[in-house]
């Protein structure tokens, strides 16, 4: 690694912050949901043109932008937004020939003389941009203006910590060997996600050699780096699972096809998969989060409607699982003489870093926060995470940086008083910067 580089971009975090905590703060004011996000997308754009660089629109609502994009688009007219994907393409299949392209940007301070050895690589940043469905409970002075709508997985801190990183490399533009491509994703949350998806169907990862992203965690100590190699986050599937029979009286069950006992014996019988098909290897979570069934107390109803989420992390026990979760859900419906209807909707794919981006992020790591502080304790994580699209396209790492406070209660992500930990800029930006210079630099 280039050390005396990595220490040159370093030195710009800490006059940066500042401004940098008033956008995660405006950002944090005007949430907005997956495929939803025209406002942030503008903030975004507005910074990283006033940076030098020429973003293009992606995934409707986010934003790609290339720190040494091909030399036809800094000949090319002003900024086309439309044109993402055929620029993407072009500025890939160029990528080779891109090392002396021309640096018109006024940020540039270093001199050309001092530029490192070049690389042809291409090395993408991503940070996700959306909102949750949830009302802040907080009383910041920055807290949501749109009741519904919160930053209550911290996006916003993690597109700040990007938008630093886009600054200080546009700072020095030309000693960075190579090609830095920033991704700002939309739509990671929720039922309407998958902006991950989207964006490499536009071709976002054209001539990208490698991905990496990160994600606070305030499960983890304040101050850690988490990462591991191999399934980091998990397969989700989520199910909704009803049984139809017959209703009736509740004083005649004989005369009935009860389907809340069937709903009953299936939320205990779905409790073997972990316990009994699998056993001590684990790997799985199956968990039923919905049971409604009736609404008097004298009549058995008709239907009992459950719902809930099976976590995986590796497509065998997957397939097992499903397996399994298929033939209890029959077997119940034919053991209460009831019928059995269930669908299965299939969530973000399993997260899988590549070892030898696991072990940049933790050589990295070392350097920021010390040995001591890098940790790959509590994971594989149960959740899903649609940087897992990235990471089956392209080698990849995503990696977590703690912030629970000790002593203290620290919100969870998602919970309505969580907020961004403002000390994790400094971090993540040292991360992201420290993982360009390792990627590009020791080659
Ligand atoms: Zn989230
Ligand atoms: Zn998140």
């Amino acid at each position: 690694m280039n050390d005396g580089l990595l220490a040159d971009l370093e030195a710009e975090i800490p006059g940066m912050l500042d401004a940098l905590r008033a956008v995660r703060h405006d950002l944090h004011r005007h949430p907005e949901l997956g495929f939803e996000e025209h406002r942030t997308q503008g903030v975004v754009r507005r910074w990283l043109e006033s940076n030098g660089y020429r973003p293009a629109i992606m995934a409707e609502t986010g934003l790609v932008a290339d720190l040494r994009p091909s030399p036809t688009d800094h000949e090319g007219s002003p900024v086309d937004p439309t044109a993402s994907t055929s620029r993407l393409t072009a500025s890939a299949t160029t990528n080779a020939t891109t090392n002396a392209a021309p640096t018109t940007n006024a940020a540039t301070t270093a001199n050309a003389a001092t530029a490192t050895k070049t690389s042809t690589k291409t090395i993408a940043l991503r940070a996700d941009l959306d909102a949750l469905p949830i009302t802040e409970e907080t009383d910041l002075p920055y807290a949501s203006v749109y009741p519904g709508r919160s930053h209550k997985c911290g996006h916003d801190g993690h597109t700040t910590i990007l938008l630093g990183t886009a600054a200080v490399l546009a700072r020095h533009r030309v000693r960075i060997p190579g090609n830095v491509r920033l991704l700002f994703q939309p739509a990671e949350e929720g039922v309407r996600g998958g902006g991950a998806k989207v964006m490499i169907d536009e071709g976002a990862l054209v001539g990208v050699d490698e991905v990496y992203g990160l994600h606070n965690w305030p499960a983890f100590p304040r101050g850690q780096v988490h990462v591991k190699p191999g399934a980091t986050m998990a397969q989700v599937h989520n199910f909704k699972l009803v049984f139809r029979g017959v209703g009736g009286h509740g004083s005649q069950p004989q005369l009935c096809k009860d389907p809340v006992l069937a709903g009953a014996h299936f939320v205990t019988a779905v409790q073997s998969i972990a316990s009994r098909t699998l056993g001590y290897e684990g790997g799985a979570v199956v968990s039923v989060c919905v049971f409604q069934a009736g609404r008097a107390e004298n009549v058995i109803p008709a239907q009992a409607t459950l719902e809930g989420t099976i976590r995986t992390f590796d497509p065998k026990i997957t397939a097992r699982v499903l397996a399994r979760f298929r033939e209890i859900a029959a077997s119940t419906a034919a053991t209460f003489d009831v019928r059995a209807d269930l669908a299965l909707r299939v969530g973000y794919p399993v997260l899988v870093n590549a070892s030898a981006c696991a072990a940049a992020v933790e050589r990295v790591a070392t350097r920021v926060v010390g040995a001591t502080h890098l940790s790959s304790a509590g994971l594989p994580l149960a959740a899903g995470e649609d940087f897992a699209y990235f990471a089956a396209n392209v080698p990849s790492a995503y990696f977590f940086l703690g912030a629970q406070v000790p002593g203290e209660d620290t919100p969870v992500c998602h919970h309505p008083m969580f907020d961004f930990d403002d000390s994790l800029i400094e971090i993540g930006m040292r991360m992201m910067l420290g993982l360009v210079v390792d990627r590009l630099t020791s080659h």
